[in-house]
């Protein structure tokens, strides 16, 4: 059996110095190539392993026939992100660790064959099927994240009159302010994946936060809004509590991101920058931590990963780590934070750290970090960037009345998206806290089922 076809990447000594996009991705020719790897399985375990259920053996049967078109009308049964999931979903976990050629050999790469896919159709001006005719009914969805997107889409294919009210000046969620520009580029695919869900006739409202310039109640009660999705996120950064936390050159990775990706501090053609740091040490290891640190160190910054357990624990992609090292970032493990040293004048000058051994399981079945006995040293730094989490903001609970949250302040849903308050569905990283872009997709998908139901059903 064929080795599976290498994809090709920015060099990366070259790439650590720019914000382009580092994979390439497929060819046609390396495309085809690599989905006559595929045995196109009877009973194909890849599909088990989408949470949005893409008929994964069909569209690599197109797309090694060269019939990229039926390809793309595959996907887009299942999936209006097939270009940004093609880039950022942990395949590794989902199809591809599920696929019966990774047991012997490599699994098929089925997430990179998505983005070839993606691709073609946005650069061959493929538009999804707009319904000829609409229902009447209103339906409001809140944040234009891949939950919100994903239901505007599916509701809006079954005929509803659909607006995102987005609170932000550019739709797309942590799609345009979170990930950087060097994974997933935006004006390309980020932007025509969002045109192409309001081309199925979405109307899309931005600058609107929902509970100050209107709430869900007057969208229901004075706007003729039949129901309701709340994918508003979890936007709301965690920090440590260690002292000097408030200090000037302490950013959550949020602000850090959401400087560089939206406001384009990266750029010097805008002049909203952003003050990069020449010694930055990022505190986290999840998929946010890498893309700070790996921004940072495009700003011109030796930066360090400063994570409390080992390389085995890290959250983060393999691959994001594996591209991290490439790039020369410089990991810290078993490391912990316990102060922020601040100077005369305020800002960050230091960082004190302790070395941590693993002891027994938590709670999360990872073995737990305990403090190595004298093990306290101090980094010399400019800038801290926490990377620990983030939350749902409240604003919208506190606002409606009746819809209940839990003790992290995630809207309580079930697996229909209805939440505690009649015609208002809810899901994405709003429920569940921060997740990824294909779990919010799957919500969204059960959000507008869930809707389409209980509005039949009126
Ligand atoms: P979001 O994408 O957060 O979208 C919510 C939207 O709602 C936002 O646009 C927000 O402005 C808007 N909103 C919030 N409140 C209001 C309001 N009151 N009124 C109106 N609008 C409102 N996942 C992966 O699968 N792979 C990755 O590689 C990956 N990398 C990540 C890197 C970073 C830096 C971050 C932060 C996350 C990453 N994730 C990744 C996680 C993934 O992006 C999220 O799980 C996903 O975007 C959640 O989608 P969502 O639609 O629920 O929310
Ligand atoms: Fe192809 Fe792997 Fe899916 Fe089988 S499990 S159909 S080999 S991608």
């Amino acid at each position: 059996m064929a080795d599976r076809v290498p994809v090709r990447e920015q060099d990366p000594k070259v790439r650590a110095t720019n914000f382009e996009e580092v994979c390439y991705g497929y060819n046609e020719e390396e495309a085809r190539a690599e989905a006559s790897r595929c045995i196109k399985c009877k009973n194909a375990k890849c599909v088990g392993g989408c949470p949005v259920g893409i008929d994964i053996p069909s569209f690599i049967r197109e797309v090694e026939n060269g019939n990229m078109k039926e390809a793309a009308d595959v996907i887009a049964k299942a999936s209006a992100l097939p270009a940004v999931c093609g880039r950022v979903c942990p395949q590794e976990s989902q199809c591809e660790g599920k696929c019966i050629r990774g047991i012997k050999s490599e699994p098929i790469a089925i997430g990179k064959l998505e983005r070839f896919v993606g691709d073609w159709a946005r650069e061959n001006g493929y538009v999804p099927q707009k319904p000829e005719t609409t229902n009447g009914k209103k339906v409001a969805v809140i944040g234009s994240g891949p939950a919100g997107l994903t239901c505007a889409g599916d509701l809006a294919k079954l005929g509803y009159e659909v607006t995102i009210f987005e609170a932000l000046h550019e739709p797309g969620g942590v799609l345009v302010y979170g990930i950087p520009e060097f994974r997933l580029p935006k004006e390309t695919v980020v932007k025509a994946e969002i045109e192409n869900v309001l081309k199925l006739g979405v109307k899309l409202e931005t600058n609107v936060i929902i509970g100050r310039s209107i709430t869900i109640d007057q969208l229901m009660e004075e706007e003729g809004f039949s129901a309701v999705f709340i994918g508003s996120g979890a936007g709301l950064p965690k920090f440590m509590g260690i002292p000097g936390e408030s200090a000037n050159g302490v950013f959550s990775a949020n602000e850090y991101l959401t400087r560089n990706n939206l406001m384009k501090a990266f750029r010097e053609d805008y002049d909203t920058p952003i003050m990069g740091g020449k010694k930055v040490a990022v505190v986290g290891g999840g998929n946010v931590a890498m893309d700070a640190a790996r921004t940072a160190l495009r700003l011109g910054a030796e930066v360090h990963i400063v994570y409390r357990r080992s390389e085995a624990e890290l959250p983060a992609r393999v691959e994001e780590v594996h591209h991290a090292k490439e790039e020369g970032i410089i990991f810290d493990l078993l490391t912990n934070p316990t102060e922020i040293l601040v100077d005369e004048n305020g800002w960050v000058k230091g960082m004190t750290c302790v070395k941590m051994e693993l002891g027994e399981p938590d709670a999360s079945g990872r073995r737990r970090p305990v403090v190595k006995e004298g093990s306290e040293f101090t980094l010399d730094l400019d800038t801290v960037i926490m990377a620990l989490g983030t939350s749902p903001n409240p604003l919208i609970s506190s606002t409606t009345e009746g819809l209940e949250i839990n003790k992290w302040k995630c809207i309580i849903a079930d697996e229909t998206g209805k939440t505690t308050k009649e015609g208002v569905y809810a899901g994405g990283d709003a429920v569940t806290g921060a997740a990824t872009v294909i779990l919010a997709m799957e919500a969204g998908k059960a959000g507008a089922k869930g809707i389409h139901e209980y509005l039949s059903n009126k």
